[in-house]
């Protein structure tokens, strides 16, 4: 870690992913190898950073160095602890989390969950990201870094959110969408939350609130669950007969118990009949079942008489998270 004394701070947390990533080949943006570089030397690769630092000093942390796509809820756990710790002290005025893109947004409802609503309710924590490694011939990641630590020290920037070309998406929202463009992320009907120009933030809606779920259990909490619940997700599709959720059951009976499930359904959450009878037997069982959709974007729609809780706007994954987390609280 490195800080200079009596100077605003705003802090930069490092987790790895693509944005440290790096291939023996510049023209290679899809043949590297990720969470390589380290935070620090990621923060000195970014020219002019000075200029949107505004007299604060840039404090950098390595939390984690992995690919997202192995993201782990120990990592999670230290990572909102390590943001805690920074975020309460007076002398920080924001936090910058560099991150894989692949799972960028389940850290992100993760830390809008479990993050005491105190600290977010005057303070960002932003994450970033690139879609093309720090050894491309035009990497996006300095860029990202820049825009972050550009909204990190908004004046009124609070809450959980992540910046990706140019564009800012609430934690609740964001959602990977497209799997090569350096611009990959939506926030679907919900719309951006801000553009980033030259340093300058144009918002076009307000900071997000704080987590509005009931059941959600304490930092403290979720950090001594050693074994966190089995939560899977089950798709629906054309012949889906539900021998997933079956195998599921009998696969958890033997070993981890499955806790919950959360089925991507078809449209506005609909389930093929099969499956729902073997989702019926899920519930039996004493599983949770949430009923998301696989659409992109719409919430779905609580149906009259249906057993199956509702992920409440929320797509499959962070469905998941939610549902974990709730299994973690009660
Ligand atoms: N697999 C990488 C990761 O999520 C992809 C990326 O960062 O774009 O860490």
């Amino acid at each position: 870690m490195n800080s200079k004394n009596n100077l605003k701070k705003v802090v930069v947390l490092g987790t790895g992913g693509t944005i440290a990533g790096t291939a023996s080949n510049a023209s290679d943006n899809i043949g590297y190898t990720a969470a390589q570089v380290g935070v620090a030397q990621l923060l000195e690769a970014v020219p002019g950073l000075s200029a949107v630092l505004q007299g604060h000093a840039l404090v950098s942390e390595q939390v984690a160095q992995m690919d997202s796509k192995d993201m782990r809820f120990d990592i999670w756990l230290a990572l909102a602890q390590r943001v805690v710790q920074h975020l309460s002290q007076p002398d920080v005025t924001g936090l910058v989390i560099t991150h894989g893109t692949d799972t960028l947004e389940e850290t992100a409802y993760f830390l809008y969950v479990v993050l005491p609503a105190e600290l977010l309710k005057t303070k960002p924590v932003v994450l970033t990201c690139a879609m093309r490694p720090a050894s491309s011939l035009n990497p996006d990641g300095p860029q990202n870094l820049m825009d972050a630590v550009a909204v990190a020290l908004t004046a009124g920037a609070h809450g959980v959110v992540a910046v990706c070309a140019g564009t800012v998406h609430t934690a609740l929202d964001i959602q990977k969408a497209h799997t090569y463009k350096p611009d990959a992320f939506t926030s679907g009907d919900a719309g951006v939350l801000a553009y980033v120009e030259e340093g300058q933030v144009r918002l076009l809606r307000n900071w997000p609130m704080a987590n509005r779920h009931q059941s959600v259990p304490s930092l403290e909490v979720a950090a001594r669950t050693t074994v966190w619940p089995r939560v899977e997700i089950v798709m629906n599709y054309v012949g889906c007969d539900g021998a997933v959720v079956d195998a599921l059951l009998g696969y958890a009976h033997a070993t981890a118990p499955l806790r919950g499930l959360v089925v991507a359904g078809t449209g506005n959450g609909t389930i093929h009949k099969d499956l729902e009878a073997a989702l019926r037997r899920a519930l039996q069982a004493g599983v949770k079942v949430v009923r998301s959709s696989r659409c992109a974007n719409g919430p779905v729609l609580p149906a009259a008489h249906c057993e199956f809780a509702h992920s409440e706007g929320l797509s499959p994954v962070k469905a998941r998270v939610a549902l974990m987390l709730d299994l973690i609280g009660r």
